[in-house]
């Protein structure tokens, strides 16, 4: 496998010569008792009983290899490297068939201690410029196996929709020295009409221009550049638990398939990273998530070259969203 960059859009695409399929297995990999059909465990929680909660373990089927180097090199105007990389999957808890809205909220915080754990631990490689966390939920999301699960990858490049977010934040500042989304935050807020849920610490929304109906972002209302530096604490790690727990479960109303992303800051250790570039980093980019719901009824809604179409009004969304009667489940 290797990765090109398409010199134009300036696009990284991983290129496999055939696609591996999964290893032939009589038992599911990620439930308890079948530890042994994975690499190896590289985080866990375990309870007092001396059960693991949460596993992370190397990915079986990996986008990236970890070992050796980047072998960048060229082919004329185009450019190539090796798939440097850490893929790793997180195994958010022993039950198949409890996703991740159902479990108790000490359980899903402890999948966001996980994230914040690897990611700390990833970013301390230099190679790796970027890490990414991302939940496909469903098949239409491309969720395999069904064993409720998130992956990390830590990769020698910004993926571009990152690169694109990182270039419009830094403009924005330059000009009003302010955070675009903490702006965007704070008029959302002021109107509620795209706004969904929101307590004193977090809040959820769909954006002014979303890409796909019921396009929601979850986000601290508190300025935060990284993700793994702000919920440090197990009562934050709690409470953005809860908060995401409601949001997913008014999402599921709407639609069962869907991804979540993780936009948290790039690596600042990365060996090549111009620091000076990025100087209003910390003060310019907001972390956040964003959950692009796949619907069936939406087959309306296509994106060709970039350019999406949405049937369903953003205001009108997070209406419907926000008028759910969702009941706690802690
Ligand atoms: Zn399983
Ligand atoms: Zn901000
Ligand atoms: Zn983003």
């Amino acid at each position: 496998m290797q990765i090109r960059k398409d010199p134009i859009s300036m696009n990284w695409v991983i290129q496999e010569d055939g696609e591996t399929s999964w290893p032939n297995l009589n038992a599911c990999p990620f439930c308890p008792g079948q530890e042994a059909l994975t690499p190896q465990t590289l985080y866990s929680h375990v309870n007092n009983k001396g059960d693991w909660e949460v596993r992370v373990t190397p990915h079986l089927r990996p986008l990236y290899r970890i070992e050796g180097e980047l072998q960048r090199s060229g082919e004329g105007v185009y450019d190539k490297m090796r798939n440097l990389g850490a893929h790793e999957v997180v195994i958010e808890n022993p039950d198949h068939h409890l996703r991740l809205s159902h479990l108790r909220d000490e359980n899903v915080a402890q999948v966001l201690r996980a994230f914040v754990s690897r990611i700390t631990d990833l970013k301390k490689d230099r190679r790796f410029r970027y890490v990414s966390v991302f939940r496909n939920q469903g098949r239409l999301a491309g969720q395999e196996p069904d064993h409720p699960h998130s992956q990390i990858t830590a990769t020698p490049f910004i993926p571009r929709r990152v690169v694109y977010e990182l270039r419009s934040l830094q403009r924005y500042f330059s000009l009003k020295e302010r955070c675009l989304i903490c702006d965007i935050i704070q008029q959302e807020m002021a109107k509620q009409v795209r706004t969904i849920e929101w307590d004193d610490e977090f809040m959820a929304f769909c954006p002014f221009a979303s890409r796909v109906p019921y396009e929601v972002w979850v986000l601290p209302l508190q300025h935060h550049h990284a993700f793994e530096e702000d919920l440090t604490t197990w009562e934050r790690q709690l409470h953005f638990a809860r908060f995401l727990k409601s949001v997913l479960r008014r999402l599921e109303t709407v639609a069962q398939d869907y991804h979540v992303t993780l936009h948290t800051v790039p690596n600042l250790n990365a060996k090549y990273e111009r620091t000076d570039h990025w100087r209003t980093l910390l003060d310019d980019f907001h972390w956040h998530l964003e959950l692009i719901p796949i619907r069936l009824t939406s087959s309306r809604s296509y994106f060709l070259k970039d350019v999406y179409y949405n049937s369903v009004l953003p205001e009108r969304a997070a209406e419907e969203l926000r008028k759910l009667n969702i009941e706690p489940l802690s």
